[in-house]
């Protein structure tokens, strides 16, 4: 049997939507599937699971119910409303595809796949998911989940992560696509692949189209769907610097990278042989162009965090600037009225747009706590923590 054989398979669809009408789970997205509010949840989805999304979706729509609403909305309240949801450049993209809707369809999700995947950020998954869910296009949506559902229940053995394997499974997909119902049927894939057909275990006893799949009927549903070798997550570290006023820490807004728009800690890449660079010098050059000139910098911890490409250990110091108030102290001050620098109060933290990644870098306990006051400073420098008990003390 072939994998063609199982897709002219007419009564999957049929048997599917049946299934999918009983065990449908009641989703926020789900009970109007407005375009807009189509392409906020396929947006949020992606990487994220369910739970998670679900109170994201809520605060989100709740705040910019219209498209032309979040077109009119400024970035930073819309990346602090993505704030812990990761990926940033998903609310990025949906803020640039809200603005291209005003601007070139005059408000209104056009329903034409193609113009939809002419969005920013907005690509063929997406753009097949709205036009199916939101506009009942007759187009199979392949995300991660239906890749999973196809490849088995066709019997694919290539490692579905290969173009020329996305695109097989996504023609398989199209032709169980039925004339009616299109988006339930793209919602009900995708939905056994969430609840059922899920990656280690899936669930065959109780699946609706089990007598249909090739996979299980060759008793290979651990081995498919295959994947190619994962390339190692690149290994990074920074080191990074909190520093502490009146109750406010400083942060400078992220202008690159995987945090875009995010506010951090003031922080630097350290070269890959790490062995030969001091964490402290390196960061002390990048806190002289903030304006802050360290009277000294103890080390706090490691933070470790993962990315999906990135394999990132931070480490974290505690820095106290310079009392010189007139002297280069002054310059960061006048840096924090600039839209990248800023002293940030606890409160202010939770409308900003943060990382988890940031959260977990300032929950890490405090230099001072961790070694005690110190006996020793750099002379004739005020009453700074110093070298004896610390963990280190680096001076720049
Ligand atoms: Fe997935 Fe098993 Fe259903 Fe096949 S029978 S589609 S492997 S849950």
């Amino acid at each position: 049997m072939t994998a063609r054989a199982t897709a002219r398979d007419g009564a999957l669809a049929p048997r599917l939507l049946a299934w999918f009408d009983g065990h449908a789970r009641d989703l926020p997205w789900r009970r109007d599937p407005s375009p807009y509010r189509t392409l906020v949840s396929e947006l949020m989805l992606q990487q994220t699971v369910v739970a998670t999304v679900i109170p994201y979706f809520q605060r989100f729509v709740a705040r910019w119910p219209e498209v032309t609403a979040l077109a009119a909305a400024g970035e930073d309240d819309v990346l602090a409303m993505w704030s812990g949801l990761g990926y940033y450049s998903r609310a990025r993209n949906l803020h640039r595809a809200a603005r291209a809707v005003v601007e070139r369809h005059g408000g209104a999700l056009p329903s034409d796949e193609q113009a939809l995947a002419e969005l920013p950020g907005v690509g063929p998954y997406t753009a097949a998911a709205v036009a199916a869910i939101a506009f009942g296009r007759r187009t199979f949506a392949l995300d991660g989940n239906a890749a999973r559902v196809v490849a088995r229940l066709a019997g694919v053995e290539a490692p579905i992560d290969r173009p020329a394997t996305r695109t097989q499974l996504r023609v398989l997909g199209q032709e169980w696509v039925p004339a009616d119902r299109p988006g339930a049927f793209a919602e009900a894939v995708m939905e056994l692949g969430a609840t059922v057909c899920t990656p280690r275990a899936p669930g065959c006893a109780r699946c609706p189209v089990a007598a249909r799949c090739r996979a299980r009927e060759m008793a290979r549903t651990t081995e498919i769907p295959a994947r190619s070798p994962r390339r190692a997550r690149k290994v990074v570290r920074v080191a990074c610097a909190r520093i502490f006023r009146e109750g406010r820490v400083l942060l400078v807004k992220q202008r690159t990278g995987l945090l875009a728009g995010t506010w951090g800690l003031p922080a630097r890449e350290l070269p890959q042989d790490g062995a030969s660079a001091s964490p402290a010098r390196v960061l002390v050059s990048t806190l002289h162009r903030l304006g802050v000139e360290p009277r000294s910098l103890i080390l706090a911890g490691d933070v470790r965090h993962v990315f999906t490409h990135r394999d990132v250990t931070a480490t974290v110091f505690d820095a106290t600037p310079a009392a010189d108030r007139a002297g280069r102290a002054a310059e960061a001050d006048r840096r924090a009225t600039d839209d990248d620098v800023r002293w940030v109060s606890p409160h202010e933290l939770t409308t900003l747009a943060v990382s988890s990644f940031l959260r977990k870098l300032l929950e890490v306990p405090a230099a001072s706590r961790l070694q005690g006051p110190s006996p020793t400073r750099r002379p004739g420098r005020g009453s700074g923590r110093g070298a004896k008990g610390d963990k280190r003390l680096e001076s720049p």
